[in-house]
């Protein structure tokens, strides 16, 4: 579903919520305290424009919940309409290289902070959760993401000490099944115990190949996994060994890092980190658009309040 067919689709604040209720009860609303499906569907007037319209009311007398189709999921407790939130999620779908808050505000219509809040929800929707263990040929590559490279060998946490962190470099490790997922972490450090410990945690130790750069933070890797180095000042790819597609994720990540965030905090990384990640492995899926909306109508409200503390 491209951003044209999501803003002819879900035009309305009725045909979001008309969609929204087939998507959490495709069999039939059921009252979500009772699990009753006596229900009485109540067509609220609104008085304002962003008011909800559809409400539920459980006719099981022990009961009498009364309940709308975003009840218990993101979309409660926000004063946005349905269609910006819509809009919002085809926006961000779209952007390959990332969508920044301000340029948000600008697409929606919105004040700052709505605009901010909102993208770091659907970012939240986005975190996947355990994958299966990686195999068959995987490479691995660390880099730096973020501003300054001035005390980019320091470890995070003395950094965080010496109170310079913010717009220095982050320290990031990827790691690619080839023709499979990505996943990318923030990490400490880029030595050995890290980035080796890493892959033996997410890396099937029957995988054909691990594939990485020469860097001496793989040394070791050897004892358990096969291991394939690539010294790019020799060469870029030796047959299928190389690491193009990891590099290919981590530029579209620097640029995406560099056009639409001024500047990424370590506290925000890891879930930039998990919306690249799910853009990237999902660049095929048609239906995009609607397994993110399940997973928002999964996901529980996130309180704005744990977004700015520590900031
Ligand atoms: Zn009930």
């Amino acid at each position: 579903m491209n951003l044209i067919d999501v803003t002819k689709a879900f035009s309305t604040e009725e045909a979001c919520l008309e969609f929204l209720e087939h998507l959490r009860w495709p069999a039939g609303v059921r009252c979500l305290k009772c699990d009753g499906d006596k229900l009485s569907r109540i067509e609220r007037k609104s008085r304002t424009k962003n008011k909800r319209t559809r409400l539920f009311q459980c006719l099981n007398p022990e009961c009498k919940y009364q309940f709308t189709p975003t009840t218990g999921t993101i979309f409660a407790d926000s004063h946005l309409p349905l269609t910006k939130w819509f809009l919002a999620i085809g926006l961000m779908l779209n952007a390959k290289k990332g969508l920044s808050a301000k340029q948000m505000q600008r697409d929606l219509g919105t004040g700052y902070q709505t605009a901010w809040y909102l993208c770091h929800r659907i970012r939240k929707a986005m975190e996947e959760g355990q994958l299966p263990m990686l195999t068959g040929v995987v490479e691995a590559d660390e880099t730096y993401v973020g501003g300054k490279s001035r005390n980019m060998h320091k470890d995070v946490r003395q950094r965080k000490i010496t109170g310079t962190g913010g717009m220095d470099k982050f320290p990031v490790f990827g790691m690619v099944q080839r023709g499979g997922k990505v996943e990318a972490y923030s990490v400490p450090n880029v030595r050995k115990e890290v980035l080796v410990g890493k892959i033996r945690d997410r890396v099937s130790s029957d995988a054909e190949v691990v594939v990485t750069d020469e860097w001496c933070g793989y040394s070791g890797l050897n004892a358990t996994h096969r291991h394939e180095v690539i010294n790019h000042i020799r060469e870029w790819a030796r047959g299928a060994v190389h690491t193009n597609t990891i590099e290919n994720f981590w530029s579209l990540f620097k640029r995406g890092l560099m056009g639409s965030f001024h500047k990424v905090s370590l506290k925000h990384l890891n879930r930039y980190l998990a919306e690249f990640t799910y853009r990237f492995n999902r660049r095929e899926d048609a239906d995009i658009f609607l397994q993110t909306l399940v997973r928002l109508v999964g996901t529980s409200v996130m309180p704005y309040e744990n977004l700015v503390s520590d900031n």
